[in-house]
């Protein structure tokens, strides 16, 4: 088993693949959890408001974002870009086309949650939502 210093808290832990503890997860648990409540009772709410209300930092909302678990309405906000061109994004970590070219590179289908039709919607600034796939939970 490996020993890791997590990322977040710098305490050593058992490396499970994740780079932050278990305790540095929960966290995050719970703060999903305030974010998803407040966007849900708050669907326009933009990031910045959304950190107001929960006193949550916008960097762990916009890494939720990069993990595709909640995703910003306006394609063209700037909080949020593909790592292959820097295109503004809405969820997740590459933008449509750069999905597309991979997913042709690779024969494969990658990511999953890209749902192109999503891509068109909204021009709101910075408005985020719940993706469907986390709602049954
Ligand atoms: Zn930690
Ligand atoms: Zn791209």
């Amino acid at each position: 088993m490996d020993i890791k210093n997590c990322s977040r808290c710098g305490k050593i832990y058992a490396y499970d693949g994740f780079n932050i503890c278990m305790q540095c997860r929960r966290k995050d648990e719970d703060d999903f959890k305030i974010i998803k409540e407040y966007i849900d009772e708050n669907p326009g709410a933009t990031i910045s408001e959304v950190s107001e209300e929960t006193e949550i930092d916008s960097k762990k909302i916009i890494e939720f974002l990069r993990q595709g678990r909640l995703e910003i309405k306006d394609e063209n906000n700037v909080l949020l870009t593909c790592e292959k061109c820097g295109k503004s994004i809405k969820t997740g970590r590459f933008c449509e086309k750069c999905v597309s070219e991979m997913q042709r590179e690779f024969k494969q289908s990658i990511g999953g949650g890209m749902n192109p039709k999503d891509m068109k919607n909204g021009r709101a600034k910075e408005k985020i939502r719940i993706t469907d796939k986390y709602r049954n939970q």
